[in-house]
């Protein structure tokens, strides 16, 4: 039995707009799970649900195995945090920290002891008997962090809850909700648009679209053998280059560029993708095109080539002496090769 369950979720707010529309999701006990999508994509919705904020229209939410439809939110037992703090302005951080132990039955000694150590864990111990507003937006943040982490609850749910933070303390923060969280086991549903952030920190990567999952599986395969057409263009910055064409004669066509097929394969409309780390500049080359401009990226360039195919984006480690307006050959390595369904979009090879 799975410890979370997502059975055909869906929300439709009043206004009409469909924002989940059927989300199947089994999360075993102590796996961390990140949503991933593009803004408007279902995310926080499917959260909100979780967390009994806001009402499913269809579909079950199980939490081992029972149904928690009626269950109001102080009873779904949950560390939720939010984009924006959502702080209490009247109390002391100190006070907020250990708001959520409230109903427990600690000693006031034991309640202060938990609070010392997770301020301490968070870098926000000077801070304790500041208020909110006189804190900066990172502080509040941390403190928000604090508060849902400073009990075990059955589950965290966490939307943004890195957004505002700046690069440093954003990378600090990942690793530090990454270590209590592989702590306390506390399974989790983590939401975030920001594809680093997800990969770094997933047992596995949820990607979303449309209100719906396009796929669910470890942050390596996600990358390496997208689903579908979508997740291989959303995943990878830059994503996937692509080739619209077709089989015939036994190799993927499309304009001039020809890639032999193994095996056997029925005429019909095929994408063939590859991301830029397994495509280099050759003299000859199974694609041909012009080279549009050289991004130097620090760690590696990024060539981009107007190809009969479109835009084609290169990865190199080196510079590469190409010049704009130059006739390049490009040369695919086999392995990178990714070949989807025409129609559906969906991956075959
Ligand atoms: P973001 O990353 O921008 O927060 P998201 O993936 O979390 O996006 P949701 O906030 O779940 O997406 O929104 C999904 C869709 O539902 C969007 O089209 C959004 O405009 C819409 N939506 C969200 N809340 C409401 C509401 N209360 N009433 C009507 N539509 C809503």
């Amino acid at each position: 039995m799975s410890f979370l369950q997502l059975d055909s979720l869906a929300k439709t707010y009043p206004d009409g707009t469909e924002a989940v529309r059927g989300v199947d999701l089994c999360c075993q006990r102590g796996e961390l799970i990140v949503l991933l999508g593009p803004s408007g994509c279902g995310k926080t919705t499917t959260l909100r649900m979780v967390a009994g904020l806001e009402k499913p229209s269809a579909g079950r939410i199980l939490l081992e195995g029972v149904d928690m439809a009626s269950w109001p939110p102080q009873r779904r037992d949950v560390g939720f945090v939010f984009q924006f703090y959502a702080l209490y302005p009247h109390l002391t951080v100190r006070e907020n920290v250990s708001f959520p132990l409230g109903n427990r039955a600690l000693s006031a000694d034991a309640q202060a002891q938990l609070v010392e150590a997770m301020a301490e864990r968070l870098g926000i111990e000077a801070l304790l008997d500041r208020y909110p507003r006189q804190l900066s937006g990172g502080d509040q943040q941390r403190v928000s962090l604090a508060r849902a982490m400073v009990r075990k609850p059955r589950l965290y749910l966490m939307d943004e809850p890195l957004g505002t933070l700046d690069a440093d303390l954003r990378l600090a923060m990942r690793e530090l909700i990454r270590d209590q969280q592989l702590r306390d086991g506390v399974t989790t549903l983590y939401v975030t648009h920001d594809q680093e952030e997800a990969m770094s920190l997933a047992d596995r990567v949820v990607v979303m679209e449309g209100g719906t999952i396009r796929q669910s599986a470890r942050a390596a395969e996600v990358y390496a053998d997208p689903a579908d057409l979508f997740v291989a263009h959303f995943i990878g910055s830059p994503g996937m280059n692509f080739a619209q064409g077709e089989v015939r004669d036994g190799a993927f066509r499309a304009e001039e560029f020809v890639w032999p097929l193994e095996g056997a394969w029925p005429p019909g409309a095929l994408t063939l993708g590859i991301r830029p780390e397994y495509v280099r500049l050759a003299s000859e080359g199974a694609l041909r095109g012009e080279v549009l401009v050289e991004e130097y990226m620090g760690s590696c360039r990024y060539v981009h080539v107007d190809t009969p195919c479109g835009r084609w984006v290169l990865r190199s480690e080196e510079e590469t002496g190409s010049q704009p307006g130059e006739q390049v050959g490009i040369e695919l390595e086999a392995d990178g090769v990714r070949l989807f369904d025409g129609q559906s979009g969906r991956r075959i090879q």
